[in-house]
């Protein structure tokens, strides 16, 4: 498994349940991604204990580097510990829960907080001032043992039952249910027992609905790919038609209720008589067949790892173009950038061109795109020989008068 995660994003303190202890873990990904801004939900992630190399899956979204838009943000701000705003939650110690600050008001010797909670009248608390220089969770904290279900791996969790800051280090299954792993300041491991919503299926009812929901919306392909589960989590095997279909797959995984996320070991089936080549030549071709008008086009291929660059007008993105493009025999990953052009250069004297390269009787049967990026003017499509190749580009020189120029005709 671990051959299959070979970049190492991160290191965070985790529970290993081998060492049964707290440990750095190295968090490992299939590809580089990076956590700065925040990683994008559902990408699976392999934890590996430094310490005995004990390893298991998390995802993405289960961690605090995770895209803030896609995780629970309710933290809550302790009061004493954080500096306040009003529209934050606050949580007095000793109380039974916390409440939204309405507004807040600091004299020189006491402050003033307004709070409601649950909608009911507001309440106005007089206490002497505090001044918080320093925060350790900025953000405020997870308060447990209440929001146990929503506490992200890396996240700073109050426990107010045993009034003690920590941190979340685990997701734990001790044979019955799942449980939360949290870190107390005083180094104590406190398990805490996740709700019933939150536990994860048994693996063979899990299996189950997701094998039923594939038969369900891939019944032509559903019979070829084998479904694991473990904790929750969906492994996926198999072989499938194309890269479009893999990602298909895998998103509807994803959004089944109950599925923590999906481990893809499937492989998109390839005939071994198709090469880089081919698929560079068939993205090509995809691109000038759109009825979106396509130009500064750059397509690579590295053993069906395939990069698009290409342009479109303002808005003319066309929507399913990733779509299209995974369904290219041969493809088994995409990048693809869309750059849309909002002023676009000599546009008419472009159109001209191309109209004139078209009734050019030499340039039968070819397939040419002249347009202008900052640099120069570009000719894209395809021509059949090197004269033609030649001959479109000294039409295009007569018509514009520069020589700035890059001739990216492809002879087909
Ligand atoms: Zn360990």
């Amino acid at each position: 498994m671990r051959s299959q995660f070979p970049h190492r994003l991160y290191t965070q303190r985790l529970f290993c349940r081998r060492c049964q202890k707290v440990t750095e873990h190295g968090v490992f990904a299939r590809e580089m991604y990076s956590t700065i801004g925040g990683m994008d939900p559902y990408i699976p992630l392999l934890c590996c204990c430094d310490s005995c190399g004990t390893m298991f899956v998390a995802f993405s979204h289960e961690f605090v580097f995770c895209r803030h838009d896609c995780v629970n943000q309710d933290y809550t701000k302790i009061y004493g510990y954080n500096r306040i705003m009003a529209g934050n939650w606050i949580y007095f110690k000793g109380t039974a829960k916390p409440g939204i600050v309405k507004s807040f008001f600091q004299g020189p010797q006491k402050e003033i907080v307004v709070v409601n909670y649950d909608g009911g009248p507001d309440q106005k608390f007089e206490l002497p001032k505090i001044v918080v220089n320093r925060e350790d969770a900025p953000g405020g904290y997870r308060l447990l043992p209440v929001q146990s279900a929503n506490t992200l791996l890396g996240d700073h969790i109050y426990h107010a039952i045993r009034n003690k800051f920590g941190t979340a280090v685990g997701l734990v299954n001790d044979g019955e249910k799942d449980k939360l792993v949290v870190l107390l300041e005083d180094g104590m491991l406190v398990f805490i027992t996740l709700p019933s919503l939150a536990q994860n299926l048994p693996n063979e009812k899990l299996c189950a609905i997701v094998q039923s929901k594939l038969a369900q919306v891939f019944p032509e392909h559903y019979d070829k790919i084998s479904v694991e589960a473990g904790q929750g989590i969906a492994y996926l095997k198999g072989l499938v038609r194309n890269y479009s279909l893999q990602l298909a797959v895998e998103k509807c995984v994803n959004a089944i209720p109950k599925v923590r996320g999906c481990v893809d070991f499937m492989r998109v089936q390839v005939s071994p008589f198709i090469t880089d080549t081919h698929i560079e030549n068939a993205v090509y071709a995809l691109l000038e067949s759109l009825e979106t008008r396509m130009f500064d086009n750059r397509v690579h291929s590295v053993n069906g790892k395939v990069e698009v660059e290409t342009s479109c007008y303002e808005r003319e993105r066309p929507k399913d173009l990733e779509n299209r493009i995974g369904e290219i025999e041969g493809v088994r990953d995409l990048i693809c950038l869309v750059t849309e052009v909002s002023e676009p250069l000599n546009v008419e004297l472009c159109q001209e061109a191309e109209e004139e390269l078209s009734s050019n009787v030499i340039l039968q049967d070819s397939f040419i795109r002249v347009s202008c990026n900052e640099q120069k003017f570009l000719l894209e499509g395809y021509v059949h020989s090197t004269v033609q190749k030649q001959w479109a580009f000294i039409t295009l020189l007569k018509k514009i008068r520069t020589t700035a120029i890059e001739n990216r005709l492809r002879i087909i």
